[in-house]
């Protein structure tokens, strides 16, 4: 590192400031990378589905193919059950691509992140924020930066919590994603191949809190026992299932920051916009982010170079862009949450029968796979 003047700082090194760093170190910038030590936490046990977009961001930045092949698992086909009957089905071969979305283990992403940051030209690691034209702020959903600027993000709570964990089962995942509707709880089961090849899954199971408390304190065999229950049919096809992980939970909120930018600064990721992990796209947001962000910068670079990277225009057009993204991927998770959440009859019926309607209809299907795998 020479001791060029730092272009942008960025505030976090989760995963969408990593990437963010890279990104911009590849773009010519030079990029100081501000992290506190954080305090122990236990393992992360989250498996993301990651989009078209967000693969294509990682191998750019050399992330991707360093992954080990058993921490990157290609979904074939995804199955979205209803709570009386209703069904949708995605395949990679109706929608005539080689898989729907990759299952990514969480710990490995940020291992593989950290290794890339250490041979990146223009990125130097520091213990706090130092002064440079842009402040990038990716300090996730409790960002002390954000609150400082005096940002407003209000949280709407949904009074869910997702359980995570790591299961394994008795026969093959074959690549199949499940989610059902249950009404009020939403379980999903994301193909895995850890720890064992071909028959794992990351779990995301959404439900009230007062049972999320109740089942991460459950023994064991009666956890498994209630995941079987609520599988199933399904189980004749995915077997028995075993834990395999310890058990966490997240609280479950949205939010969307406002203002995500002002002169000098801009917010990226869970800091910017938090959206109910049913979508499975919190993370693909945060790295639309950083794609959009990196370009404009580096066009205006290009194109007006006596411009400064915290020019106050060059971020609204970011802010815009990014905010259209995060409001209609809120729109999709609440929406299908607050269809779900209630288990009254008539609107039971009616979703049950929308689910299978959808499955009919071609071009709303590929709209729908369009937004939820490749965006
Ligand atoms: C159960 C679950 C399942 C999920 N599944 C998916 C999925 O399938 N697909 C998907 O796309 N998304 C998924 N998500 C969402 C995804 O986890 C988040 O959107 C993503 O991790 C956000 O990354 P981030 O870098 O913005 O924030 P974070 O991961 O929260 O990182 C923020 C970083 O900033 C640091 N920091 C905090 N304060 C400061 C400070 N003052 N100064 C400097 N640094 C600071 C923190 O230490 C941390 O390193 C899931 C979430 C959950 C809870």
């Amino acid at each position: 590192m020479t001791n060029s003047p730092i272009d942008v700082c960025v505030q976090g090194a989760g995963a969408v400031g990593a990437a963010l760093a890279l990104a911009l170190s590849r773009r010519g910038f030079w990029v100081a990378l501000s992290n506190p030590v954080a305090a122990p936490t236990g393992p992360d046990v989250r498996a993301y589905a990651l989009s078209a977009a967000s693969v294509a961001l990682l191998t750019e930045l050399k992330v991707w193919d360093a992954l080990p092949l058993d921490a990157r698992t290609p979904v074939q086909e995804m199955r979205v059950a209803g709570d009386r009957g209703g069904a949708l089905q995605f395949s990679a071969w109706e929608q005539c691509v080689s898989q729907l979305a990759w299952i990514v283990d969480a710990a490995e992403l940020d291992r593989c992140l950290a290794d890339a940051l250490r041979y990146a030209p223009h990125v130097q690691r520091v213990d706090a924020p130092v002064d440079a034209p842009l402040q990038a702020i990716c300090e996730g959903k409790q960002s002390a930066s954000r609150e400082r600027l005096g940002v407003r993000y209000e949280r709407q709570r949904y009074g869910h919590s997702a359980v995570a964990a790591r299961l394994t089962a008795t026969q093959p995942h074959a690549g199949v994603a499940w989610q059902w509707f249950r009404s009020p709880d939403v379980l999903a089961l994301l193909p895995f191949d850890r720890p064992e090849p071909g028959c794992s899954y990351g779990l995301v199971w959404s439900m009230p809190e007062a049972d999320a408390k109740t089942w991460l304190a459950a023994p064991q065999a009666d956890f498994e026992d209630a995941l079987q229950a609520a599988i199933g049919e399904a189980g004749a096809r995915i077997g028995t299932l075993q834990l395999a992980s310890e058990r966490f939970a997240w609280p479950l909120f949205t939010a969307q920051a406002e203002p995500w930018c002002g002169e000098g600064w801009a917010l990226l990721g869970d800091a910017a916009h938090a959206v109910h992990p049913l979508a499975g796209q919190g993370l693909n947001l945060g790295l639309g982010d950083v794609i959009t962000l990196a370009r404009l910068l580096a066009e205006q670079r290009q194109a007006t170079p006596w411009r400064s990277p915290g020019d106050a225009r060059l971020l609204r057009r970011y802010a815009r862009e990014r905010s259209l993204a995060a409001t209609a991927m809120n729109g999709v998770g609440d929406g299908l949450w607050q269809l779900f959440s209630r288990p009254q009859a008539p609107l039971a019926e009616l979703r049950n029968r929308g689910l299978s309607l959808v499955n009919q209809l071609g071009p709303v299907k590929r709209w729908l796979a369009q937004q939820a795998f490749h965006a």
